[in-house]
């Protein structure tokens, strides 16, 4: 669907007159691509990141020109793809152009980063702002890193995290993948040395998903984990990390005290962000659209001033409450059920409340004051769950 700016913004209809909103960019190149990853990305030629850098200015150009009056910046997230791809000067100008074109009170500001090559660019990658660093650690097995296809080693992580500290980051994430095959005792044993050893402030430790079209799909398939292992392995996690200081505030999700992610808050929560880059998805009040997938189709629309969408949906309040409730309900704070009912007059909640009751009884739900939540011990569960609710 081809939009423009302006035609987009009159779908849009948002009474707020000042939002606070996150901001995603999406860099879709890679130097190989994981046989798990199920991301728009894929290994760009220089000609690819030119056209990709030489856009990108040119979307938040437009898209500001109809909403920047609005709004006010306080998350940016380098997401990909492999965004620690990118030279520090570019960071550095992306940010510039952000802040001449919104109005920027930035408070977190995170770059994904792969372990390997790009460890030398960290103190420019401080310089230019970034103040959240995401490495994509993955595992701290070798034979884990080879069964994932990743082409970094576990003394590349050492390296980018100790690095890292160096250049003055004081805001760290490691991510970690579990539920894999291979993972034994002693795969368990080398995470809780390398996250005991590198001290992170923030961990997100997740399964896969979304297997259904990647290559990674058959090696499951010829080497299945059994409900029993997830479930365990899991668990295992859960205490462990808990006995180690953090809080899981997320299904997959851990910091210390004061360190969750603030962008990603904002999906959890379903507050606005928008999304700058192919396959981008943006989301602002009952608004969802997303770029299309597809670097030049993408950038042959926007050099002409307008947006190359493959989704748009005007929510109706009864699919904005579903979508706020999904997303919610992953938070270990949960949600809260008085104050969303004052956010969606209208709706009948008393078939809600019906089946949160019956939930309740079965252990899936807590209410503790006003607050709605899934206990820790069901969150495996809670796919199920909010189907019970929903649906
Ligand atoms: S590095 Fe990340 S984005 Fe790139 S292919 Fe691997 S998992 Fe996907």
């Amino acid at each position: 669907m081809i939009i423009s700016p302006s035609e987009l913004q009159e779908k849009l209809k948002f009474n707020e007159q000042s939002l606070q909103v996150g901001v995603y960019f999406h860099y879709p190149f890679c130097q190989k691509k994981c046989p798990y990853c199920h991301f728009y990305s894929y290994h760009g030629e220089k000609k690819d990141h030119d056209l990709w850098r030489q856009t990108i200015q040119r979307e938040i150009n437009l898209l500001a020109g109809e909403m920047a009056a609005r709004m006010e910046i306080d998350t940016v997230y380098f997401g990909g793809g492999t965004p620690s791809s990118l030279r520090p000067e570019e960071i550095d100008q992306l940010l510039s152009r952000l802040g001449e074109n919104f109005n920027c009170n930035l408070k977190e500001i995170t770059l994904e980063f792969n372990p390997g090559s790009h460890t030398p660019k960290l103190a420019g990658f401080k310089q230019a702002g970034i103040n959240r660093l995401s490495l994509g650690a993955q595992s701290f097995s070798e034979k884990i890193l080879k069964i994932l296809g990743r082409l970094h080693s576990v003394e590349d992580i050492f390296a980018a995290a100790s690095e890292a500290r160096k250049a003055g980051f004081k805001n760290l994430n490691l991510d970690l993948m579990i539920g894999l095959p291979g993972e034994d005792e002693s795969t368990f044993e080398a995470n809780i040395l390398g996250i005991k050893a590198i001290g992170p402030e923030h961990l997100s430790v997740y399964m896969l998903e979304e297997l259904d079209e990647v290559p990674f799909k058959q090696v499951l398939e010829q080497n299945p984990v059994s409900e029993e292992r997830l479930v365990e392995t899991y668990e295992r996690y859960q205490k462990t990390l808990s006995e180690l200081g953090y809080k899981q505030y997320e299904i997959s999700n851990y910091s210390r005290p004061g360190f969750s992610c603030r962008h990603n808050l904002k999906y959890w929560e379903y507050q606005p962000v928008i999304g700058f880059g192919p396959s981008a998805a943006s989301h602002l009040a009952f608004n969802r659209w997303q770029n299309i997938s597809d670097l030049k189709l993408w950038a042959e629309v926007i050099l002409e001033g307008k947006l190359n969408l493959s989704e748009l949906l005007i929510l109706s309040p009864e699919a904005a409450l579903k979508e706020k409730l999904m997303s919610g309900l992953r938070l270990a704070a949960g949600v809260d059920w008085e104050l969303i009912k004052e956010e969606y007059p209208g709706l009948d909640f008393l078939p809600y409340e019906e089946r949160i009751r019956e939930l309740s009884a079965a252990g899936c739900f807590e209410m503790s004051g006003s607050r709605l939540r899934i206990p820790s011990g069901r969150f495996l569960v809670t796919n199920s769950i909010l189907g019970e609710l929903l649906f």
